[in-house]
């Protein structure tokens, strides 16, 4: 089990706070959140179980009051160490600083990927909810009129794609990934290069992410965004500045091999391999399956600001952003 110092900074964030957590082993992902992120988990959880799938599982909560002496770090490994999910944060009364003070414990989404790539894609025309205060308005109002928000309802938030082993170069971190910081999405995409910059995360030559693979890798986000599409359709909720988190295998060499264990049969059905002999007896205290390498993931995040809404009608709002997105990987998707 993880000590308290084993919790880490977690370094793959493509967008939004500082202060993101995970554990050493990379399976969680740790955010200090408001209270209504909490709120709509747990909602969601309980009343739509549609949208959950797409979800980040949700572990739980991590609670750090001014009169207690335990760390968040401290929590969060008690938490991993219980895998289990705790009784929901009360908040109380006095406690102002109750938002910075709770944490979200999520499934972290990049984990178990060799390279993972990953975007961040920002929904909404408007951004702002209905409690925001007129200069936040007004701010994120002249972000809409600027950028891809205005016309396509969403923005490239922050990605990072890698470019292969030992690949250099002044946006390349030391691990061979580019990075497009939030500068790119807000000064650089705009409606009539959006299509080349979603190929920018899609197909990487340098990393054996070639044609043939990247249309695989388009449309299998497209399926997946297409059900995203069809639960908002059929649901009532308000969600502001959410995000589509796409996470894929960035490494050409192990996303074919992921593609072609996933498509050998899996004889429980579960997308779990049949672990041969020697590596069944080496695991045998371990409780865990062994799971199929990891091809990609597409999840929504970031609800501060999302509600359940009976009465409302469909969230036309993000809507407006999946559907422009679903457009964008249907094109890169065809040959
Ligand atoms: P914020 O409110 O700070 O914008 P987000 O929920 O959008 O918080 O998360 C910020 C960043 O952290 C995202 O852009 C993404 O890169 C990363 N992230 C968020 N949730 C997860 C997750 N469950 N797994 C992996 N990475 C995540
Ligand atoms: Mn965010």
């Amino acid at each position: 089990l993880p000590a308290p110092a084993d919790l880490v900074d977690y370094n793959y964030a493509v967008a939004g706070h500082d202060g993101v957590l995970c554990d050493a082993d990379g399976e969680l992902f740790i955010k200090p959140c408001t209270l209504p992120e909490v709120a709509f988990y747990e909602a969601s959880i309980q009343d739509h179980p549609d949208f959950a799938e797409y979800m980040p599982t949700f572990l739980g909560t991590l609670e750090l009051s001014e009169h207690q002496n335990v760390s968040i770090e401290e929590q969060g490994a008690a938490l991993i160490a219980k895998r289990s999910i705790p009784e929901p944060v009360v908040p109380t009364k006095t406690g102002k600083r109750i938002a910075t003070n709770t944490a979200v414990v999520l499934e972290n989404a990049a984990h178990g990927f060799v390279h993972p790539n990953i975007l961040d894609v920002k929904l909404g025309v408007r951004l702002w909810a209905d409690d925001a205060h007129q200069d936040k308005k007004k701010r994120f109002d002249l972000v809409t009129l600027e950028t891809t928000h205005k016309d396509l309802g969403f923005r490239i938030a922050g990605m990072r794609v890698w470019q292969g082993e030992g690949a250099v170069g002044a946006d390349i971190d030391q691990d061979g990934y580019r990075i497009y910081n939030k500068d790119y999405g807000r000064f650089s995409v705009n409606t009539s290069n959006v299509n080349e910059a979603f190929r920018n995360f899609i197909f990487a030559e340098s990393a054996g992410i070639d044609e043939e693979l990247g249309r695989l890798v388009a449309q299998a986000f497209l399926a997946d965004l297409t059900r995203i599409q069809e639960v908002l359709e059929g649901q009532e909720s308000r969600m502001f500045s959410a995000s589509l988190l796409f996470v894929f295998e960035g490494d050409g060499a192990a996303l074919r091999c992921a593609m072609e264990d996933a498509s050998k049969p899996a004889i429980n059905g579960n997308g779990h391999h049949v672990v041969d002999e020697d590596e069944e007896e080496a695991d045998e205290d371990d409780e865990e399956e062994e799971t199929l390498p990891k091809i990609y993931t597409l999840k929504v995040i970031d609800f501060a600001h999302a509600q359940w809404t009976p009465g409302m009608g469909p969230d036309e709002n993000a809507l407006t952003g999946v559907r422009s997105v679903a457009r964008i990987l249907r094109d890169l998707g065809k040959a």
